[in-house]
């Protein structure tokens, strides 16, 4: 099977559809696309917001929580215990196979109660966080599992007494730093396995007590990537642990221009067998996918790990997922699924679903746990099931509607409330010209008397004088707080207060320049010809100049 090129619909950019793509198509037995496939993800990422939070009321124990959705959603929302709680069935609906489908699961969907906040117990002291497993006092930490007294975190897990890392596993004491495993008291750090007491690395494994370097391996007392003595590099560390926050900026600023200079490898990832696309480990058969772990024949697939024989999917992190197509947050041992939103646990054979937890053989169902042989929440017997969804299915494909992703008409959330926001940024002109919703975030009035300006340096911050007050973000202008265990932390750490609002920082941190950019690029050193999906302007190396420069 030959690679087939079109042109996007909605960009206007030409794209191929692989040989892979083609048979895994085949198997599903959807039609070819014509949207370019990062289109698709972004279509899909926009329907999951697991970050941007509101205080309200849940609709049915009156109780305070903090909710995915807005107060002024249309529909109702349930905290976790009562949307898990047989005290509510979910609304159903009569199928009407003469009308359009997608109107009839509008109504329902805006008839059914949604679940506010996802999290997996053990959860402890950790309220204010969401979309997370066995967490233990965190506070406004995302996509995590078992992490323990870490603050504003994301896609993170097993981390401990840490603050603003993204993508990282198993690190500790480290603060405002990205994909770094293993790690123990690293600062301002990207891509480190197994380093300790380390400032502004990059691309480092099994280091400690380095600083401003680029590529290091087995390395101790390097500065500038510079060897030097113990002594030496003592008294050169000093600068960086100053807590003056103008230094700081000298030193980021440093540190971006040596990240600049620096010749990453053509894809971020190890332990691969036939990849592409980026942050792809121990995984095999992968086209043009992110954030990959232990997955097998996927393509255009985006944060998922453990997935196989999956197309089109967005999000979810740890999934076990096999023949899924098109589909947004869906895991935990789930099989069959299409076209369907935060589908979990145990589920399979379901189209056209959001919010079902291990249910089966369901047709445009919503909320709820244990279904079966549903359409529009509605009850059928096995054979009335399967007899009417094959009906259905011929009259969507007549209407056109079949083989759709969900139409946003059925999407609660905003561009800029979503997923999408975070994997592929864009500005509001841009997401309204896409055809998404936009939600301007109202910036809060704070009282002259209650705006603090962060000192220059740490040591001349007190709690006393800062308790109750907010920073401006010198970004978003949005007001932000500071929790006295984050400020304890900079205290102990020397770290000056932040100035940045903690969601903006959290964005800005997120790789979402080396995502969703493949594109063909030639190695700097030998010029073999690579795809690649690190910034264009940049210089890559393929795996063996890449293993002689690092070794
Ligand atoms: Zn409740
Ligand atoms: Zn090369």
């Amino acid at each position: 099977m030959p690679e087939i090129k079109k042109i996007c619909t909605i960009t206007g950019k030409e794209f191929s559809i692989s040989e892979q793509e083609q048979e895994l198509r085949k198997k599903f037995g959807v039609e070819l696309p014509d949207i370019h496939p990062y289109e698709r993800l972004r279509y899909l990422f926009t329907f999951r917001n697991y970050h941007t939070l509101y205080a309200r009321k849940c609709d049915m124990c009156q109780k305070n929580f903090l909710s995915v959705h807005d107060p002024a959603s249309p529909f109702q929302v349930y905290c976790m215990s009562c949307w898990y709680s047989d005290k509510w069935t979910p609304p159903e609906l009569e199928l009407d196979l003469d009308k359009p489908f997608f109107e009839q699961l509008e109504i329902l969907t805006k008839k059914t109660p949604r679940l506010g906040q996802i999290a997996a117990k053990p959860m402890e002291n950790s309220d204010y966080c969401n979309a997370c497993s066995g967490l233990k006092n965190c506070y406004m930490t995302f996509n995590a599992t078992g992490c323990e007294d870490c603050y504003f975190c994301i896609g993170t897990s097993y981390a401990k007494d840490s603050i603003d890392l993204g993508v990282c596993e198993k690190s500790e004491l480290s603060y405002d730093s990205q994909s770094c495993n293993g790690c123990y008291h690293v600062f301002w750090s990207e891509y480190l396995e197994n380093c300790q007491d380390c400032y502004f690395l990059y691309d480092c494994a099994d280091c400690s007590e380095c600083a401003l370097s680029t590529g290091l391996r087995h390395a101790r007392h390097v500065f500038l990537n510079e060897q030097l003595n113990e002594r030496e590099y003592a008294e050169k560390v000093k600068e960086l642990q100053k807590g003056d926050y103008q230094k700081l900026q000298e030193h980021r600023k440093k540190f971006e221009e040596l990240k600049k200079n620096y010749k990453n490898k053509y894809l971020i990832g190890v332990k691969n067998e036939d990849v592409s696309g980026n942050f792809i480990y121990t995984s095999k058969s992968i086209e043009d996918s992110y954030l990959i772990i232990d997955s097998e024949n996927c393509v255009n697939i985006a944060n998922v790990w453990n997935a196989k024989d999956c197309l089109d999917i967005a999000s979810f992190g740890v999934m076990n997922a096999e023949n899924c197509y098109c589909c947004c947050a869906i895991g935990l041992d789930v099989m069959n699924l299409r076209y369907c939103t935060l589908c979990i646990t145990g589920s399979h054979d379901l189209e056209y679903c959001v919010e079902l937890s291990a249910s089966h053989d369901c047709f445009g169902c919503i909320g709820g746990n244990k279904n079966e042989y549903k359409i529009l929440n509605k009850q059928y017997s096995k054979e009335d099931y399967k007899k009417t969804v094959a009906k259905l299915k011929e009259k969507m494909k007549e209407r056109g509607e079949y083989g759709k992703p969900q139409p946003q008409t059925l999407n609660p959330f905003a561009y800029n409330e979503g997923l999408a926001m975070i994997h592929m940024p864009l500005k509001k002109a841009e997401a309204e010209k896409l055809g998404y919703k936009w939600k301007e975030k109202k910036i809060p009035q704070v009282p002259a008397d209650k705006v603090y300006q962060p000192k220059d340096n740490i040591n001349d911050e007190n709690w006393a004088d800062f308790q109750g007050k907010f920073v401006i973000c010198e970004k978003s202008k949005r007001p932000f707080k500071i929790i006295k265990q984050e400020f304890d932390f900079y205290k102990k750490h020397n770290i000056p207060l932040p100035r940045i609002h903690p969601e903006v920082r959290m964005l800005d941190r997120y790789p979402s320049d080396l995502l969703f950019n493949l594109h063909k690029a030639q190695c700097a050193n030998c010029q073999t010809t690579l795809q690649t999906s690190m910034p264009k302007k940049d210089q890559v190396l393929c795996e063996a100049c890449y293993q002689e420069t690092i070794y």
